[in-house]
Order: C-alpha cells, then structure tokens, then sequence
C-alpha cells in the first residue's frame, strides 16, 4: 500500500476511504504544518495530499524525499504549489475540479446579493436594534437589469451566470479566449479588461489566481469601471490591490465589496473594516459536506489512479 501524507484532517467519510487505500499518515488535531514540518513529515512518503493552506514553493518541492510522486491537492485553485518546481523533480500535481463548482457559484451569487443588497449593514443594524424603516432606508442596488461582468467564465463563471441570469442580470465575461454560443448562453464578450469592467456595474471574479491575474484589480484598472460599481470575488485574494480597492471604496468610485477571499488570509487588510458595506466571508466557497467529501474522494482517487496507472485525469502540470 502506498504511503500518503495527508496534511488537513478530512471529514470522517473521506478519511475512512483514504484509510481503505492508502497508508495514510492523517493529522487528527489539524495542525497547520510549517513547511519543514511537511519535509520532515513526508519522509517514507510516496505522495501527499495537501490543502490550500499548504504552500508548497519551490523551496519546499525542492526539499520534499524523492520517493514522493505526486501531489494532490484538495482544491480546484493551485496557486499555493509551484508547477514548475513540482515538474522538474518529476512530481505529479492535481486538483479537484468540477465537484466544487456548484457550491462555489452558490457564495459567489450570495456575494452579488449581500454586496449589492446592503446584508452586512443590515445584519448589524438588525443586531444592535432600534432601526427604523423608512422609505430610503438602506436602500440598496437591484439585480434586474444590471449588467453582471464574470472575469473567468470557467466552470465557476459559467455557474454563476446561469444564476444571476435567472435573476434577471445580464451577462457580459472576459476571458483570454472566446467560449462558443452553447456556452456563451447569450453573454457578451470582452476580449479585454478595459472593456468588461467599463459595462460591469457589478463584477464577479472567477479566474485563477495566476502571476497575470496578480493584482488585475488595482488603482489604474479601478477606474475602468461606472462609478458606483460593485466587486465581488470569489477565486483568490491575490488578483485584488487592497490598498487600490480600499481607496475606490472611500471614494465612494467603488459602492460595495463582496469578498470571499482576500489576500493574507485569515488576516483581512483593517481598511475592508471601515467600509460598512463591505460582505465579507471566510473562505467558504466549497464549504458544504457533499462538496467536501467529493472534494477528498477526488483527491484521493487522483492519488489512486496514478500510482495504478501512472496517469490520472486531473494533472495540471
Ligand atoms: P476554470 O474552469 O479553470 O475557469 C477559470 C476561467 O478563468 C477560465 O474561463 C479561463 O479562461 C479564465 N482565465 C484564466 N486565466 C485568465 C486570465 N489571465 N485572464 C482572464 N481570464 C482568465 O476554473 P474554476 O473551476 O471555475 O475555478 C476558478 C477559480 O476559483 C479557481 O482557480 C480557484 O482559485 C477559485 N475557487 C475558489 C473557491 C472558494 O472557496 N472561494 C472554490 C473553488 C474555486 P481562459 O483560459 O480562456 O482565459
């Protein structure tokens, strides 16, 4: 049986399968391991399984035992794993796509409603009390007939659309290269960012965090958007300047925020915490059990398959 580390402790139900085929190495207090505790912990190991919290950069590829073969990460993102790095020594990496998507596009839509529809404020002022209605009472922006951008129509995107479509939204994306009518559904596209964000009076982000998605929404492209626009995001913290975002919400240039990531995750930049429309979530994008639990049947799977047949169909490097 092949040994694996496996870093994050996993719902029971995934655990008992990664017990049934593997060797498994689990972490039951789930300890978040410094890198060289992942080095030394992979020792004897053929493969690991990592999370998103794991960052497996050059330096750590570099160090890991030779007898490790891939790596399989629980996540569809893989930002946090050097490819190159892994290539080099010969190590697979994969992820786990699809069996996330619908619950990530459930967060990115509740993002748009509670970004648009004023939640955080109100959810505090229903706690506090003593509010009054009134005609303009936290009067918020309605989706119907709003113009929706997607940066990344993937699987995500594609998701998302259909919802906010559903509502009422209409559909306008930008991504490096144009999806055929059957996927497009009606949505316009934008062979740039200059273009999507001009027509975005709300955007939802759902590209990849990548060394050019790093930062795409920063203090030039910012006003690239209507004034009053709405950001959402929903894939990485790193595709965000928070001091730029930050700025555009003082200068009311940016009306809302809704945030599932952000950048130095758990540690959000204080700056979101004097914007009182800012939504903002921790990171719950795949946060259900059935999602979960496909998520490391998946990542176990893609482990399996390799080592029987020394290939398996969600490599990314
Ligand atoms: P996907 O199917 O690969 O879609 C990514 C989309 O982004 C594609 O349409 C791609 O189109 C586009 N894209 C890639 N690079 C781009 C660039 N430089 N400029 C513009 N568009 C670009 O991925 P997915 O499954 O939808 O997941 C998307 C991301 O969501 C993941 O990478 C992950 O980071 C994030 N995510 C977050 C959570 C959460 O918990 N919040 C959960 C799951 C996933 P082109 O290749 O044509 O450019």
């Amino acid at each position: 049986m092949k040994k694996i580390l496996i870093t994050r402790k996993l719902i029971k139900e995934s655990e008992d399968k990664a017990a049934k085929t593997f060797d498994p190495i689990f972490n039951s207090n789930d300890e978040l391991y410094s890198q060289p505790k992942v080095i030394e912990m992979s020792k004897g190991c053929d493969g690991i399984l990592s999370s998103l919290t794991d960052k497996m950069d050059q330096e750590t590829i570099n160090q890991l035992p030779d007898t490790i073969k891939i790596i399989s990460n629980f996540a569809v993102g893989f930002g946090n794993i050097d490819l190159d790095a892994a290539k080099k020594r010969g190590i697979t990496v994969t992820n786990t796509p699809e069996v996330l998507s619908d619950a990530t596009a459930e967060i990115g839509i509740l993002l748009i409603l509670g970004a648009c529809r004023r939640a955080a404020e109100g959810i505090e002022s229903a706690k506090v009390g003593g509010w009054k209605w009134s005609a303009d009472y936290l009067i918020g922006k309605q989706l119907t007939g709003t113009r929706l951008g997607i940066l990344g129509m993937g699987r995500i995107g594609q998701k998302i659309a259909k919802i906010a479509r559903s509502l009422g939204m209409i559909i306008h994306y930008h991504n490096r290269s144009k999806l055929s009518e059957d996927k497009e559904l009606g949505a316009v596209y934008h062979k740039d960012i200059k273009s999507l964000f001009s027509v975005s009076d709300v955007l939802s982000i759902c590209c990849p965090a990548t060394k050019e998605t790093e930062n795409m929404i920063n203090k030039e492209t910012v006003e690239f958007f209507p004034k009053g626009a709405i950001i959402t995001n929903v894939a990485r913290g790193d595709i965000i300047d928070d001091e730029a975002l930050i700025d555009a919400l003082n200068r009311r240039k940016i009306y809302a925020v809704g945030l599932d990531v952000y950048k130095n995750e758990p540690n959000l930049n204080p700056g979101y915490l004097q914007i009182k429309s800012a939504f903002i979530l921790p990171h719950l994008g795949s946060a259900t059990k059935d999602t979960r639990i496909a998520m490391a049947n998946l990542a176990i799977d893609n482990i399996d398959d390799f080592f029987k047949t020394g290939n398996c169909k969600n490599k990314v490097n």
